[in-house]
């Protein structure tokens, strides 16, 4: 079986498929190309992380009510199998999206392979994220035409370097190139937004040029999580058998500057957080004050992706630092 397939056409019934059933259908990653008016194409992709179902539904969307497309579309349908089981990734598969460095995947190697001949038009990775955050585009690179691509999706947005093996960066230098933060899945705001961003940015002639003053740049300076053994709760629920209890009320601030003293949590025992900095070091105590069994920020602090997802906070981590890049 190959690692990819590549098709010219829209097989039949796609798009009436849902997620789950993409793998029936197209039977593993598949890239299809899609003619239309202006060239070179867009390329977008969807699906990398297979839980991530907003661009599927946005790009569907379009695609229906479209006879003719006015640019090219090449699109990327990642991970199918995983889409079957609303997850983001199965056991022993590999992220897809940390795996286009050097292209060491066979479905990386594949998908640059088919468009190492053409030019590109724009890249755009589309996901979903959690907790409540404005929309915000994640640039690899800080080219005019990258951070113009970020701009029309939203003022803010968010300079990645690490992991170096995500898409984007596989285009740099090559093409204009963004991933795309829709929000949480099953907001049906995250689907029309993916929706309306590619209707735009399809009808465009050329891309804006934006320069980095002009947008909220950020970048991550630490992440904070929640050590495996301590029991953890958030305010508005948590009981008696929490060791620490979280401020929920902390993700209505994503992306906004907390002063120094702000109120975190509260921790009984020797319960508190994890602080991580960009390269894995533990720096709990550059951020955090643990006084009384209160909890409180150190210095001001820009918090994004907070959430109150037991689940997520588990998964992944509760929050992000940033920092302001201009
Ligand atoms: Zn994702």
């Amino acid at each position: 079986m190959t690692a990819l397939t590549i098709l010219d056409q829209l097989p039949s019934g796609l798009l009436e498929t849902d997620p789950k059933a993409l793998l029936s259908v197209l039977g593993g990653p598949t890239l299809i190309r899609l003619p239309g008016d202006a060239e070179p194409p867009l390329f977008v992709s969807v699906l990398l992380h297979g839980n991530e179902v907003s661009g599927w539904i946005g790009v569907r969307r379009l695609l229906r009510q479209q006879t003719r497309l006015p640019r090219s579309v090449w699109l990327f349908i990642g991970n199918v199998a995983a889409a079957a089981q609303a997850v983001r990734s199965l056991p022993g598969q590999p992220d897809f999206n940390r795996m286009w460095r050097n292209a060491t995947h066979p479905v990386a190697t594949a998908v640059l392979a088919a468009i190492a001949d053409t030019q590109l038009f724009a890249v755009v990775d589309l996901h979903n994220n959690t907790g409540s955050n404005p929309h915000y585009a994640v640039v690899t690179d800080l080219a005019p035409g990258s951070l113009g691509l970020a701009k029309l999706f939203s003022d803010t947005a968010v300079y990645v370097k690490q992991p170096a093996t995500v898409l984007t960066r596989a285009f740099e230098g090559k093409a204009p190139s963004v991933g795309l933060e829709l929000g949480p899945v099953g907001d049906p705001r995250a689907d029309r937004r993916a929706h309306g961003f590619l209707k735009q940015l399809l009808n465009l002639g050329r891309l804006p040029h934006t320069q980095p003053e002009q947008l909220a740049l950020f970048r991550t300076v630490a992440r904070v999580l929640v050590p495996e053994d301590v029991v953890f709760g958030f305010a508005a629920e948590a009981d008696g058998e929490v060791e620490l209890v979280l401020d929920d009320s902390i993700e209505a601030s994503n992306f906004a500057t907390l002063p120094a003293g702000t109120w975190f949590g509260r921790s009984r025992g020797n319960a508190r957080l994890c602080v991580l900095d960009n390269d894995h070091r533990e720096v709990t105590d550059d951020y955090f004050d643990t006084r009384d069994g209160n909890l409180s920020a150190r210095l001001p602090v820009i918090p994004a992706m907070y959430t109150t997802d037991p689940l997520v906070v588990r998964q992944d981590c509760l929050c992000y630092f940033m920092e302001r890049l201009n």
